[in-house]
């Protein structure tokens, strides 16, 4: 099988969506089994061996936060994506916290989609994110980081990240008190969708300055280290 190759399991009640969808994945080179509403999908996944899911919340008979959880349950290290209708923080939310890999609101795109897919797909084939793994939740002070989810908390309140954030917070945390290189987040980073060097590079400015906002309210701070790259280390008080 090709690396970006998966059997696809498409939970979704609008039959054109779905058709859509697996015509479109199948194009991609995936297999595709199509499902209409929760029973089916629980039964599914019962006897079919899948590499991802991808899930509308807005099921009949079985929601699909109600199957997100079913298969947590079963089986923990299955990616899923799930489809919200709203754009409402509530839905990712509780879809995350329920155990989805990724998320996308409806209408959306179908390129974004197989982006989104793929990248889903590479890390749960990665060993550090892998279901057989058990990794430990990292902490710093009131941040924690849950890898196999993945998702970030301050507190209690959870840090919303795009997945670039979270690769390069997973890579200072992991490295806390020691310099992370401009090269090792570029090096996490490719691969991602979209992602060039050059444009990588630059990013890498902006996306510091947003995570340092986003990390205001801690005890922690990340140091330009001139020259070498970039320090996770607690606020000097
Ligand atoms: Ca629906």
């Amino acid at each position: 099988m090709l690396a970006g190759m998966a059997h696809l399991l498409i939970v979704e009640d609008d039959e054109l969506l779905r058709d859509a969808l697996s015509a479109q994945l199948k194009l991609a080179g995936h297999t595709v089994t199509p499902a209409a509403d929760g029973v089916q999908a629980q039964a599914l996944l019962e006897g079919t061996r899948c590499d991802a899911v991808i899930l509308d919340l807005g099921l009949p008979k079985v929601n699909g936060m109600e199957v997100l959880r079913w298969i947590r349950q079963r089986l923990a290290a299955l990616p899923v994506l799930i489809l919200t209708a709203r754009d409402g923080v509530d839905d990712r939310v509780q879809g995350l916290n329920a155990g989805a890999d990724d998320y996308l609101t409806k209408p959306f795109n179908m390129a974004e989609l197989q982006a989104r897919l793929q990248s889903m797909l590479r890390r749960s084939r990665l060993p550090a994110f892998g279901g057989t793994l058990e990794l430990p939740t990292n902490s710093l002070g009131r941040l924690r980081l849950d890898a196999k989810l993945p998702l970030a908390w301050l507190g209690d309140e959870p840090l919303e990240l795009t997945q670039r954030e979270w690769m390069l917070l997973s890579l200072l945390v992991a490295n806390a008190g020691q310099v992370v290189s401009r090269e090792d987040v570029l090096a996490a980073w490719q691969g991602e969708p979209g992602e060039s060097s050059a444009a990588g590079s630059n990013a890498l400015e902006v996306y510091i300055h947003r995570l340092r906002r986003k990390l205001a309210d801690t005890e922690l701070n990340i140091r330009n280290v001139r020259g070498l790259g970039y320090m996770l280390e607690p606020a000097t008080p």
